[in-house]
């Protein structure tokens, strides 16, 4: 298995190989083709996998598959995909690895975490957003601001659910779910990452994921 039997859109391999992507990682090997069949998705792995490519590739191919339009400045932004995670450096890496691998597409990715002016945030979103990366408490209060249109949000992915519980985040991650629409009634895609899997996070699987795949390395 290579990234060139991954139906991965054409520049993303060409940015991989950029980047010195030789080969899939295993979990990128076992997510890439369960996102791209359209299945919600629970991964186990740790951070050094490679999971944040095993998301990021399969979910913007489908956004640039689907067809993105430059929204700026439109009085309400329409994310398609939005990234929850529990800090603000594993936001902003997820950031990073999303501008390296979508170098010279449409893609227009935003990030937005705490501690810092939510009002320069804003006016990022407001130049033009198809993907959100944030952490929990700051992407509710940029939702909360009402200037986002969520209903063509058709990716959410949680990254580090274990981590997001532990620091306490569990209100703010279900208040974002309830937000955008709790399965059954959303054709959203959810994929969940977490490097365990205790009862709590087979708890939150149950709750966020629609007849998901299970997929551990
Ligand atoms: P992650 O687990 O997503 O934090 O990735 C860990 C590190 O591995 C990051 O520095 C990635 O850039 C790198 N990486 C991920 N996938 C690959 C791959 N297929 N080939 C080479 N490096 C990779």
């Amino acid at each position: 298995y290579s990234f060139e039997d991954a139906n991965l859109h054409p520049t993303f391999l060409k940015n991989l190989q950029l980047a010195n992507y030789e080969k899939p990682t295993p979990i990128q090997k076992y997510s890439i083709p369960v996102i791209s069949a359209g299945r919600d998705l629970m991964a186990c792995a740790q951070t050094g996998s490679g999971k944040t490519a095993a998301f990021l590739l399969p979910v913007l191919t489908a956004l640039i598959k689907k067809g993105l339009t430059m929204d700026q400045h439109e009085e309400f932004q329409r994310p398609r995909a939005i990234c929850v995670a529990p800090t603000r450096e594993l936001a902003l890496q997820i950031y990073n690895d999303c501008r390296k691998f979508a170098y010279q597409t449409e893609v227009r990715a935003v990030v937005l975490y705490g501690g810092t002016s939510v009002d320069y945030q804003m006016k990022q979103v407001e130049c033009g957003a198809h993907f959100i990366i944030g952490t929990p408490g700051r992407l509710l209060d940029v939702i909360n601001k009402g200037k986002i249109s969520l209903k063509d949000v058709s990716f959410l992915i949680l990254d580090e659910a274990d981590r997001m519980l532990d620091m306490g985040f569990e209100p703010e991650v279900r208040k974002l779910v309830e937000t955008l629409g709790m399965p059954p009634k959303t054709e959203r895609q959810t994929v969940m990452f977490s490097a365990t899997f205790p009862e709590e996070i087979q708890k939150l699987a149950a709750d966020f994921l629609n007849d998901y795949l299970f997929v551990t390395v």
